[in-house]
C-alpha cells in the first residue's frame, strides 16, 4: 500500500516541477519540489534537474534527518531547507524552492512585500518578509527560512530566491505562481510610485479565509 502511494507521490512531485518549470519560475538546474510521504519520509527532485527530462524514478526518497533512502539519484544540498520546513511544520505536504525573476530582483534587494493585493493575505498568509542574508546550502538557510515565513506559506530568500509551502502540491505550485505575480506588481509599482499598502481594517474576512483554506503553521502560532 505504502509503495503505491509512494509509486504516486513520485508522479506528483514530477507533475509539479514541470509546472513551475512551465510557468517560468525555475530554469533547467535550479530550484526544487519535494512531497512529505508521512511524519519522516519525503521525496524531492534530485540536483541539477532537467525538467522536461525528469521521470519518477529520478526522485529521491529521504528521511527527514537527511538520509537517502534507496539507490539512485541525490538530492540538491538545498534539500535542508525543505527538511526544516517539515520538521517544524507537521501540517506541510510540500516545499517549493525557486529563483522565480521578480522574486530574485526583490531578494537582491532584500525587501519584504507589504500587504498590497487581497490574495496575498489569503493565499500567502500577509506581508512577505526576507530573510536574513545567510550561506547557501546550509542548515542556517533552513533556521532563516522558517524565521521569514512566520505563519506564511511564503518567504523571499536574500540574494537567492523563494520558498514556498502548502497543505498540497497544488497549493504550493497556484502559492509559486502567485507570490511571482506579487512581487511583479511589486516591482512595477515601485517604478512609478510608493505603493500603498492595503489597511489592516479591511483584511479581516481575507485573515479568515487564509485560516480557513490556505494555512499550515504549527498550532503554536495561532494567534488566538
Ligand atoms: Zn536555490
Amino acid at each position: 500500500m505504502e509503495t503505491d502511494k509512494i509509486e504516486q507521490l513520485r508522479k506528483t512531485v514530477v507533475r509539479g516541477a514541470q509546472e513551475i518549470h512551465s510557468k517560468g519560475l525555475v530554469e533547467d538546474g535550479e530550484g526544487n519540489v519535494s512531497v512529505r510521504i508521512n511524519k519522516n519520509e519525503i521525496l524531492v527532485t534530485p540536483t541539477s534537474t532537467k525538467y522536461d527530462l525528469l521521470s519518477p524514478e529520478l526522485i529521491v526518497h529521504m528521511d527527514l534527518d537527511g538520509n537517502v533512502l534507496g539507490t539512485g539519484k541525490i538530492p540538491s544540498t538545498e534539500v535542508k531547507m525543505h527538511l526544516a520546513v517539515y520538521k517544524d511544520r507537521p501540517k506541510v505536504k510540500c516545499v517549493i524552492h525557486n529563483h522565480s525573476p521578480y522574486i530574485s530582483m526583490l531578494s537582491i534587494l532584500r525587501k519584504n512585500i507589504p500587504i498590497i493585493m487581497e490574495q496575498q493575505l489569503i493565499f500567502l498568509g500577509g506581508e512577505i518578509r526576507c530573510t536574513e542574508i545567510t550561506e547557501a546550502h546550509t542548515e542556517e538557510m533552513g533556521a532563516s527560512a522558517l524565521k521569514a515565513l512566520g505563519r506564511n506559506n511564503a518567504a523571499i530568500l536574500a540574494n537567492h530566491g523563494a520558498i514556498i509551502c502548502g497543505k498540497s502540491l497544488d497549493h504550493a505550485v497556484r502559492f509559486s505562481v502567485v507570490l511571482e505575480k506579487l512581487a511583479m506588481v511589486y516591482w512595477g509599482a515601485l517604478q512609478i510610485g510608493e505603493p500603498l499598502p492595503i489597511p489592516e481594517k479591511n483584511l479581516e474576512e481575507h485573515e479568515k479565509m487564509f485560516t480557513r483554506l490556505f494555512a499550515c503553521f504549527p498550532k503554536r502560532l495561532r494567534s488566538t
